[in-house]
Formats: C-alpha cells, sequence, structure tokens
C-alpha cells in the first residue's frame, strides 16, 4: 500500500431495535418465521392502513442516542424516503430525515498504547425495515416478515483513518448496544449491518476525496476485507492518474472484492416529505432524564473500574468490558478466587478460545462459574500446577463433572510433599552423573534438563517450584 494518501471512512450502522412487536404495527418481529407469516394491512401497505408508533422502540432509541452521548432533538420528524422496490410494498420508507432523533455524539477509542480518540456520531435516527427478495434460478420471491421491523440508524462522522480503526468503532458501537440491551446485535440474522463510505486524500490535502459506499456489510471481517480493497483500488487508480466516481458499491464475500452498484448520477432522488399519518416526535426533558437514570454501566466505564479495581491492564479491561454477560461472569469468578490476574487469564485464553470454537456467547458455556472456581482455588492453593489444570478444564468441558471429583478421580494432587520429591530428585541425580558433573563444571543451565527429568519420573505432578529449591540445593 503507498504511503501517499490518508484513509478517510464513516460508517452508517443499522441496528434492529430489541422490541416484540414492528415498529408501527403490532407484527411479531421473531426471526426466521415462515414466510409472510408475521404481516398485516399496515406493513404491507395497503390503502387506508395507519400507523402507530411503537413506544417501546422510542425508548430503545433514546437509550442509543444517550448512550452515545448525543443531543436528543426534544422534536423530531418523520419523513417518506419514497423509492420503488419489490420489498417495500408502500413505495416508500418511513425514516427520519431533516430532523432526527439526535446529533452530534462521539465513541471513543483507544489504541495499543490506550490513547483515546474521539470518533463523532452525525446523527441518530429511526427508521422501518424493509422486506426482503430472496432470488432462485427461475424467479424471485419476497418475504414482507421483515418489513416494519424497527431500526436505528447511527451515522458517524468521517473520522476513523484505517479499515482497522473501522472495525474498532464497529465493534465498540456493538458493545454498547449489547450492554444497553437495546439490539440482539446478531450480526448473522443480520441485525446489525453497516454501509461503509470511503475515500482517500493526499497527505497534507485539508479537502475530503470522492467517496465511495460500500452497502450492506455484517461481520467485522468482511468490513475489514472490503474496506482494505477499497483503499487498495482506489489508491491504483489516484496513482495512475485516474478519477474517482461518486458510487455505491457492493462487497462480494467469496472473492473480497467489491463490485459497482450504481453511480451517483443514477442515484435516488427520494423526495422526502414529513409523514402526514405520523405526529412529530416529542421527547420531554423528564423522560431523557429518567432514561439517563437507569442506564446500565456502559462499557468504558466498566472497563475504568476493571481496571481501577482489580489493577487489571487497558487491555484486558478492553477485552472484558465489550461484553457485559462475559465481565459478570469474571467478577463473578474473582469474589470467589480472590485472584483478579489469574482469573482474567483463564477467561481470556482458555474460556473464550472455547467460546470462539464453538461459536457461543457466556450464557452457553458450559462450566459454571462455581465450579470453574473450584479448579482455580486448586491452582491458587498449589494443588494442581496449571498443567494439569488445563486438562483438567477440558474434562469438565467434555465431561461435565467437577474439578475436585477429577482431580480425585485422577490421582491428580499435585506432589507437595519435600521428601517425597527429594526422594526422586536423588534418584534423578544418581542416573546422570555425567550432566551433574556438568552443571558442577558451570553449565547452569543443564539444570532445566535435570528438573525436566524430575517432572517426568512424577508424572507432572510434583510442584515444579518445590523441584527447582531442592535440586539447586543438592547441585551446589
Ligand atoms: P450521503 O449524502 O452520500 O449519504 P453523507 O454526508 O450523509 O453522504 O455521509 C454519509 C456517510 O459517509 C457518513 O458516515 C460520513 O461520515 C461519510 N462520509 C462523508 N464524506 C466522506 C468522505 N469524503 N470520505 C469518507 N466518508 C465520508
Ligand atoms: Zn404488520
Ligand atoms: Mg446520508
Amino acid at each position: 500500500m503507498s504511503n501517499t494518501y490518508e484513509i478517510i471512512i464513516g460508517l452508517e450502522v443499522h441496528a434492529q431495535l430489541l422490541t416484540k412487536s414492528k415498529m408501527f404495527c403490532a407484527c411479531s418481529t421473531e426471526f426466521g418465521l415462515t414466510p409472510n407469516s408475521n404481516i398485516c394491512p399496515v406493513c404491507t401497505g395497503q390503502p387506508g392502513a395507519l400507523p402507530v408508533l411503537n413506544s417501546g422502540a422510542v425508548d430503545h432509541a433514546i437509550r442509543t442516542a444517550l448512550a452515545l452521548n448525543c443531543k436528543i432533538n426534544e422534536t423530531s420528524v418523520f419523513a417518506r424516503k419514497n423509492y420503488f422496490y419489490p420489498d417495500l410494498p408502500k413505495g416508500y420508507q418511513i425514516s427520519q430525515h431533516e430532523e432526527p432523533l439526535a446529533v452530534k455524539g462521539y465513541i471513543e477509542l483507544y489504541d495499543k498504547q490506550g490513547v483515546p480518540k474521539k470518533i463523532g456520531i452525525t446523527r441518530v435516527h429511526m427508521e422501518e425495515d424493509a422486506g426482503k427478495n430472496i432470488h432462485s434460478d427461475k424467479c424471485s420471491f419476497v418475504d414482507l416478515n421483515r418489513s416494519g421491523v424497527p431500526l436505528v440508524e447511527i451515522v458517524s462522522e468521517p473520522d476513523m483513518r484505517s479499515p482497522q480503526e473501522a472495525v474498532s468503532y464497529f465493534k465498540k458501537l456493538r458493545a454498547i448496544l449489547d450492554c444497553i440491551g437495546v439490539c440482539a446485535c446478531n450480526m448473522e440474522e443480520g441485525n446489525l449491518r453497516c454501509d461503509a463510505n470511503v475515500s482517500l486524500r493526499k497527505f497534507g490535502a485539508d479537502k475530503f476525496g470522492t467517496k465511495v459506499e460500500i452497502k450492506n456489510l455484517n461481520s467485522f471481517r468482511f468490513l475489514e476485507k472490503a474496506l482494505s480493497y477499497e483503499v487498495e483500488r482506489q489508491t491504483q487508480m489516484l496513482d495512475s492518474g485516474e478519477k474517482i466516481e461518486q458510487e455505491t458499491r457492493l462487497f462480494d464475500a467469496v472473492s473480497g472484492i467489491t463490485k459497482s452498484m450504481r453511480k451517483k448520477e443514477e442515484a435516488n432522488d427520494y423526495r422526502y416529505f414529513p409523514e402526514p399519518d405520523l405526529t412529530p416526535l416529542v421527547i420531554k426533558k423528564d423522560k431523557i432524564k429518567s432514561t439517563e437514570q437507569n442506564m446500565p454501566e456502559l462499557p468504558d466505564a466498566k472497563k475504568k473500574r476493571l481496571m481501577s479495581s482489580y489493577g487489571l491492564n487497558e487491555y484486558d479491561a478492553d477485552v472484558l468490558s465489550s461484553d457485559v454477560l462475559l465481565a459478570s461472569y469474571y467478577e463473578k469468578l474473582v469474589s470467589i478466587v480472590k485472584e483478579p490476574k489469574l482469573c482474567s487469564n483463564w477467561v481470556q485464553t482458555d474460556i473464550m478460545r472455547v467460546l470462539n470454537e464453538q461459536k457461543i456467547s457466556i450464557q452457553a458455556f458450559k462450566i459454571k462459574v462455581e465450579n470453574m472456581a473450584e479448579l482455580l482455588l486448586l491452582v491458587n492453593k498449589g494443588s494442581i500446577n496449571q498443567n494439569t489444570a488445563k486438562s483438567v478444564f477440558s474434562e469438565m468441558l467434555s465431561g461435565g463433572r467437577s474439578a475436585k471429583d477429577i482431580v480425585s478421580e485422577k490421582g491428580l494432587l499435585q506432589i507437595q510433599d519435600q521428601s517425597q520429591i527429594e526422594a526422586i530428585v536423588d534418584e534423578v541425580i544418581a542416573s546422570n552423573t555425567a550432566q551433574v558433573e556438568q552443571y558442577k563444571q558451570g553449565k547452569t543451565n543443564i539444570a532445566g534438563y535435570l528438573v525436566g527429568l524430575v517432572m517426568k519420573q512424577s508424572k507432572g505432578k510434583a510442584n515444579p517450584v518445590i523441584v527447582n529449591e531442592i535440586l539447586k540445593k543438592k547441585l551446589s
């Protein structure tokens, strides 16, 4: 990649608000039902059907705006965004345009050195989702179950400077939405997705270059890949003197490239106008106040608290605070085991590895926190060493038995007894006279080899700290 250009990225994220019913009717929002089974005159755009605003969706949108540090407009206005598409039977989408719910917020990101950077949020507005077109070889189908599902759109300022930073922003946004419980954040089901805008400019230039918008990215990996591809493509074009055209592109996950969908001149003129069937949305000050008072601890605050209460470093606190339930599992674990660092290591390496491998969340994790604590207490007391603990851990995962049961059944208790260890050390010294001689002549790193032999003889159960001590004493 050439270093001539500065990368400019802004994201438009759509999050499905977690409500039982749709935005303007009583139809269910449940995912995966038989196509067109949860629809009604309102969400299929029958003439004369009237929308009724779902106040639960409004509450979620307010929470979202506040968690993103936005200023909430006392009055916001729903508008019709007019366009034709088979998945949009009304011929328009109800959205907010000129007067959105909220403006001027930010999300704070931290780089590897822990330096904070604010990414501006231009606006947060409410809108309804469209239906879904499903294409087969011979024909296409329209499923309107999703039509009218409530969304918030969160539009960022063009403040991101690399694909990785865009991913961090999207991850942080997901952590916040998850934490305040307004979105299921299930990216595979499409209830959190983003459009990525990207342009390049020469370093030092004060004007932005022409941007390209990549539509509908529904995973962090795709976001990063699509942006990296696009940066590369635009770099090559600019280097060879070509002009970037403003356009909308689609990312093809199979080939990893973006393809043009429509150019600017083909862009829709949506003919926005205020929705005549809905009154302006008025949000009173005390509503904002009470929402603020009921806000849970947000990821940034949680992170700071994890650092100060448990002495965790920035990175560990960041990982743990990005998932509310993972953080609470961790905190319960620490409350029993009392070893913040040990617990953090286990949660972040062993437990998170399992979660990733099995593609599950901590809720579905097999080992209950009490059982996990029992295992770590055994480590902490020196009853078993780390290696043994790892194999007990996998045993617990597959069998669902407790750590104590596994340890006693298999006779895995660590040998702490001095005289027992001393006996093995003596044996090893007696049968390795050549190595012992080398050690005495100054090749002290041979000690590691001898420790290894002792450990092997003890079937891995000797306490390695004691082995070391005894061996050093005997050799000197
Ligand atoms: P449009 O009118 O094409 O929708 P907006 O000004 O509403 O454009 O911006 C849409 C998104 O694109 C925002 O997230 C914004 O930060 C981002 N954006 C705007 N200009 C640029 C640019 N030159 N390069 C990258 N992103 C941009
Ligand atoms: Zn409906
Ligand atoms: Mg826009």
